[in-house]
């Protein structure tokens, strides 16, 4: 994208063909801004941003942030990186790459052009964390070795990358550390719990509970996500994060189980299996941070948030 010039501001949303960025590309659109994609189609996919095929303020570029990049743009989001454990896993030695290399070249491009970047960071900064709920200031307690370290380790790096670039550099960095979110587009075979259950639950399958499924999960539905971001992006520049984005409400996996078999009406039976290496325990976040700097509390609850996920799963499902 050649800088122009048009007075619209030009955001750079890299990952945006998956599941966060196509939302967060719908609602800079809405805003008015022109938007560079820019993504691998590792795990996104064209038609997370199909409905916008043809939008004079969007331009897509297929791209691996392990590379260079080259572009004139105002901000940047960076979210390229594979999310689920069964994505981030395929490929671990990629996953490493992507957040590190891939955060380095997003900072050089960031730091040439002299404009605000935001990183999406994740609650895995956190691994199996001892304190309850997390806040910012917790440094976590993460496996270095184990088979979810390229995911947790190389967003923990990234992080350290933006903040030596703030400190070296003086660039204008932003920190967000995302925690569980769910809604459409997510993708069907990601292994995610909010995925599996609806999509076992519309197909009458067993429900599939990892462990005895009292480990704890809040999840944020992904418009709330997305607000939080774009409050990040836009706040004053001393607001650097790191800020956990997230729904503190906490639940149990056995009774998100419960409540999406209530939702879907479905006649699946739950089922237990094996825990996974590293499951972290509980997790939820404490968003007093996000209150206080940003004005930002997420609105919509579970209840409400699951109809339209389950709608979306339904329509996938529909046309096979
Ligand atoms: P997603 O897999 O749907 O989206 C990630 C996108 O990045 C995909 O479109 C993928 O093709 C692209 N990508 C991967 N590697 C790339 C590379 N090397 N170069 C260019 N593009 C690449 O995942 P998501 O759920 O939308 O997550 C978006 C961001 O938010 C990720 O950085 C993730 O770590 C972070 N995050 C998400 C959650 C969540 O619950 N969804 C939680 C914490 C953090
Ligand atoms: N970079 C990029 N686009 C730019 C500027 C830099 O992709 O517009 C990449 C470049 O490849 C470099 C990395 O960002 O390797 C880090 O840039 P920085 O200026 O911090 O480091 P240097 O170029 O001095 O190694
Ligand atoms: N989980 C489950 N059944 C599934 C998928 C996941 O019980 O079919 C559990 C998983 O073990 C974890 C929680 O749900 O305790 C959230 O898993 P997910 O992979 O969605 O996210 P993360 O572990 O990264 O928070």
């Amino acid at each position: 994208m050649a800088r122009n010039y048009d007075s619209r501001k030009r955001t750079l949303v890299t990952g945006g063909a998956g599941f966060v960025g196509s939302h967060l590309i719908d609602r800079l659109l809405e805003r008015g801004n022109e938007v560079l994609c820019v993504d691998n189609l590792f795990t996104g996919a064209r038609r997370n941003i199909a409905h916008l095929h043809n939008h004079p303020r969007l331009e897509f570029l297929r791209h691996d942030v392990t590379f260079p990049l080259y572009v004139e743009v105002d901000e940047i989001y960076n979210l390229a990186c594979p999310a689920s454990p069964i994505h981030y896993q395929h490929d671990p030695v990629q996953t490493t790459k992507t957040s590190v290399i891939g955060a380095i070249n997003m900072l050089g491009l960031a730091k040439r052009l002299k404009v605000p970047i935001l990183q999406a960071s994740t609650s895995e900064v956190y691994g199996d964390p001892a304190i309850h709920p997390q806040e910012e200031s917790y440094w976590g307690n993460v496996n270095p070795i184990g088979v979810r370290s390229c995911y947790d380790e190389g967003k923990r790096c990234a992080e350290t990358l933006f903040f030596d670039y703030h400190r070296q550099h003086g660039l204008e960095v932003k920190v967000a550390r995302i925690f569980n979110t769910y809604g459409p587009r997510m993708h069907p075979n990601d292994g995610r719990v909010v995925s599996n259950f609806v999509v076992q639950a519309l197909a009458g399958q067993p429900i599939t509970i990892y462990g005895n499924g009292a480990q704890t999960r809040s999840f944020c539905y992904v418009s709330d996500l997305v607000d939080g971001l774009m409050k990040l992006m836009d706040s004053p520049a001393e607001v650097t994060g790191p800020i956990n984005i997230g729904n503190p409400v906490e639940f149990t996996i056995r009774e998100l189980a419960e409540e999406v078999i209530r939702l879907t009406g479905s006649s699946s039976e739950l089922i237990e299996m094996p825990l996974p290496q590293d499951d972290p325990k509980q997790r939820q976040p404490n968003i007093t941070q996000a209150r206080a700097k940003l004005g930002w509390e997420p609105t919509v609850p579970l209840a409400q948030g699951l109809p339209p996920t389950i709608e979306y799963f339904a329509g996938l499902t529909d046309r096979g």
